[in-house]
């Protein structure tokens, strides 16, 4: 019997939907349960958010207490009403508590260890950005080559790489890429594209 590839596709999809209305009325199916909600840990009026790591967009809850007239952030976990994530968090989502501000451990001076020294100094955020423009700027005006071997205009330098991290917004990534294109730069990645 001769089968086209619409009738193949058609047989295929009742065959599937078949199986999935069978495990759906199933009563003993996983299908056919509902999806327990997981209990808060603490429910303490958190406000929603979204993981900023990446596009699956899993809901968060954030919890924060006032001390001294400030909001503080305690606790953040799954949000159990979120359709996507439904309470679970992946390492990287269940570690956001320690990109808030209020994380005792985030670095909040200037630390800078020299070539070959074995101790870091404190040092002031003008002389950090004056040292990453100095650098940047020498780097890219050694390394930049205008032509390639077979004399094609390319402008670039091929010393500088830019790679970009979850934490970074929308804006922040524009502006990256703004910057980084304008100096040449060609090796401009993300890393939730590797
Ligand atoms: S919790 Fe994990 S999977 Fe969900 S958005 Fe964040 S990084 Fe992505």
């Amino acid at each position: 019997m001769e089968l086209s590839r619409r009738d193949f596709l058609k047989a295929s999809g009742v065959g599937i939907g078949g199986v999935f209305l069978f495990n759906a009325f199933n009563p003993d199916s996983v299908l056919a349960k509902p999806v327990a909600t997981l209990p808060l840990k603490k429910r303490v009026g958190e406000k929603v958010t979204i993981c900023p790591y990446d596009a699956s967009g899993c809901g968060f809850l954030v919890a924060t207490e006032n001390v001294n007239g400030r909001a503080v952030v305690f606790n953040i976990e799954g949000d159990p009403d979120h359709p996507i994530n439904r309470g679970a968090a992946c390492a990287k989502g269940a570690s956001m508590r320690q990109l808030s501000a209020d994380n005792p451990w985030r670095l909040s001076k200037v630390l800078y260890r020299a070539p070959g020294a074995s101790d870091w100094e404190e040092k002031d955020w003008d002389w950090a950005i004056e040292q990453v423009a100095r650098r940047l700027k020498d780097t890219r005006d050694a390394s930049f080559i205008t032509r390639d071997d077979n004399g094609n205009v390319v402008n670039r330098t091929e010393a500088i790489a830019n790679l970009g991290g979850s934490a970074l917004d929308n804006e922040e990534c524009y502006l990256l890429s703004k910057l980084t294109r304008a100096l040449g730069v060609v090796y401009l990645e993300h890393h939730a594209r590797i």
